[in-house]
């Protein structure tokens, strides 16, 4: 019940700010083809048949058990508290500006304050604590396992190529912004 509340939590917060995005968008330039909607689909499947499995029964997926002690599946319940606010905070200081596909739209603002002060992606680093949180409430590596493997290969085939697209649109603001943030973690040493 705490994962089923915690996914459905997780699906309206960013329903949620697509809507309020989607409406404000205007004009914009998108920067993946349509092999991203394969991409998409093609690791959607399992993912989505892994989550319908274990909504329905999860002794359906019995072979991914890991068999975590109780007390760290409990931790999952509180780690969802604070990665669903994460990702609402994120998705607040990102606000118009999200999509779920690689962007720029046509009042495209560089977001660099709160959670994008010293992370340049804290949305991308927020869904691993997310896949973990998911992996504490399922007991289950199917489920987690097929849910990094999607993030992985999007991170893979993503991050740099964002960089690359935000670098174009925004010039020295972003790579002065580059400069002195971290990818996924806060930078340790802050350049001089
Ligand atoms: N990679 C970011 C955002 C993911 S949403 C994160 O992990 O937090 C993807 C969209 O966010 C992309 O279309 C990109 O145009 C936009 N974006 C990414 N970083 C941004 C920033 N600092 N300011 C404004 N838009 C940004």
């Amino acid at each position: 019940l705490a994962f089923v509340a915690t996914f459905l939590t997780f699906f309206f917060i960013r329903a949620y700010w697509f809507r309020r995005a989607a409406r404000a968008r205007g004009a914009a330039t998108y920067h993946e083809g349509a092999w991203w909607n394969v991409v998409r689909i093609v690791f959607a499947v399992p993912i989505v048949a892994g989550l319908v499995l274990y909504f329905v029964d999860p002794s359906w997926l019995a072979g991914g058990r890991l068999g975590l002690p109780d007390a760290l599946r409990w931790a999952g319940v509180p780690l969802a508290f604070v990665v669903l606010a994460l990702v609402w905070w994120i998705q607040a200081a990102l606000g118009d500006n999200f999509e779920t596909r690689l962007h720029i739209r046509e009042h495209h603002t560089l977001v660099t304050h709160g959670p994008y002060r010293r992370v340049r992606h804290p949305m991308y680093a927020a869904f691993y604590l997310l896949a973990l949180d998911i992996l504490l409430l399922t007991d289950n590596a199917w489920v987690a396992g097929t849910i990094v493997v999607l993030l992985t290969a999007v991170m893979l085939m993503r991050v740099r190529h964002e960089e690359e697209v935000l670098l174009a649109a925004f010039g020295d603001e972003y790579g002065a912004y580059m400069a002195r943030t971290g990818r996924f973690l806060p930078r340790l040493r802050q350049a001089a």
